[in-house]
């Protein structure tokens, strides 16, 4: 299969088009592509298109564009990951497979019990950081739309942000009575756009979960009796979503 570049600049259509942008010829030439080489290019806005490489020089490429893909990648329900901040790579970890899980955006919350410290100029840069990762993971996995990844935010902004979806889901090692599999067993029809909000590394605070529990919408579930890492919970409830909800586990 060609491989995926992602493309901001030019505007994608059909025709030549030169690409002199630095990170896209370096990774022409770590791939070692030649000319006549097959690949595709998409602005992660949802087109993706089929190209041919013509001409690859030391800083730019000369690149026919042939025809857009017709196939669309994107996960019928649009979930959001809520998540508070991980220390050291986890968070990395979460953001590229969120991504190849199909979540639709990512949300990086500053919680009580979140260990790293941002200040306001590094929460811009590990935005740019985690937005990279999404962009990677999205040509790794084929994925024209590349999900949004928010600034980092603290948790009562993020609660407010809660209110616009249809359903959010709260996964919770206190949580006694509602399983996830007996919760999604309840709910008829697919909601359309969902919130998931999981926990940092030393869980949510009482405040937080008496925060979350006078929301209307909100469900707290239980995933069993094991208690799941902060950077497994997310990504193992993303994936039941998908299947249940969505399209991971179609035939296409
Ligand atoms: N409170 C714990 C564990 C936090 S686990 C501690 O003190 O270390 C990180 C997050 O994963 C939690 O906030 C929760 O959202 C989720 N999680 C992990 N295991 C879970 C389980 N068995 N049931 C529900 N949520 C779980």
């Amino acid at each position: 299969m060609a491989d995926w570049f992602f493309l901001s600049y030019p505007k994608l259509d059909t025709g030549y088009i030169t690409i002199n942008a630095p990170e896209v010829i370096k990774h022409f030439k770590a791939k070692r592509l030649n000319e006549g080489a097959e690949i595709v290019l998409f602005d992660g806005e949802g087109g993706a298109f089929s190209a041919r490489i013509e001409h690859l020089g030391p800083k730019e490429a000369e690149v026919f564009v042939l025809h857009r893909l017709e196939e669309n990648s994107e996960p019928p329900v649009n979930i959001t990951l809520f998540t508070g901040i991980l220390k050291g790579d986890k968070m990395d970890q979460v953001v590229r497979q969120a991504v190849e899980i199909g979540a639709k955006s990512i949300v990086p919350v500053i919680m009580d019990r979140t260990v790293v410290k941002l200040s306001e100029g590094k929460r811009k840069d590990r935005q740019l950081r985690w937005e990279n990762i999404a962009i990677s993971a999205s040509s790794q996995c084929c994925r024209s739309v590349v999900p949004d990844v928010a600034l980092p935010q603290k948790f009562t902004r993020a609660l407010s942000s809660l209110k616009a979806l249809d359903l959010v889901l709260v996964p919770y090692e206190e949580e006694k009575h509602h399983g996830l599999f007996t919760f999604l067993s309840s709910i008829n029809s697919p909601p359309s756009t969902v919130g998931l909000f999981t926990g940092p590394e030393g869980g949510f605070s009482p405040p937080e979960i008496e925060a979350l529990k006078n929301l209307t919408g909100v469900y707290f579930i239980s995933l069993g009796p094991r208690i799941l890492r902060a950077e497994t919970a997310p990504l193992a409830v993303l994936s039941v979503l998908l299947s249940v909800w969505g399209d991971l586990g179609s035939s296409s």
